[in-house]
């Protein structure tokens, strides 16, 4: 078992859940324990293809004084290909974003999402056109 802050490192560079085997089930954030199988739970860390569709969005129009170039910024409901849902920063004009539009993850570096302070588990997505 890999130390919590190592972890927590890995999962801001890529899209890794994990799957349960046994169940076919897939958990994003990751999980130790499948909440249907239990004690039978046969866990595997998958990296996600990251490609989804926007479920709902909000419009945030308040960000703190230090991000103000980036605002007002998309946060999305993402669905991804095999179910899991995903909430991320959608880059794109807000007047751009709509329900049904399809998404793709998009890589950032470490440092650039631990100093925005807006990231979700340091992801982001832009559309897939
Ligand atoms: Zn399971």
């Amino acid at each position: 078992m890999l130390p919590r802050f190592w972890r927590k490192i890995k999962y801001r560079y890529d899209l890794v859940g994990s799957y349960c085997e046994n169940c076919q089930s897939f958990f994003y954030p990751p999980r130790n324990l499948c909440p249907h199988c239990r004690r039978r739970s046969k866990i595997k860390e998958i990296p996600f293809d990251g490609k989804g569709r926007v479920l709902s969005y909000t419009v945030v129009h308040d960000a703190p004084e230090e991000y103000k170039e980036e605002k007002p910024y998309v946060v999305a409901l993402i669905e991804l290909e095999n179910g899991v849902r995903v909430i991320s920063q959608l880059v794109c004009d807000p007047e751009e974003v709509e329900i049904g539009m399809e998404v793709k993850k998009a890589f950032r570096k470490y440092g650039e999402d631990g100093n925005s302070g807006i990231i979700y588990y340091g992801t982001k997505f832009v559309p897939d056109n």
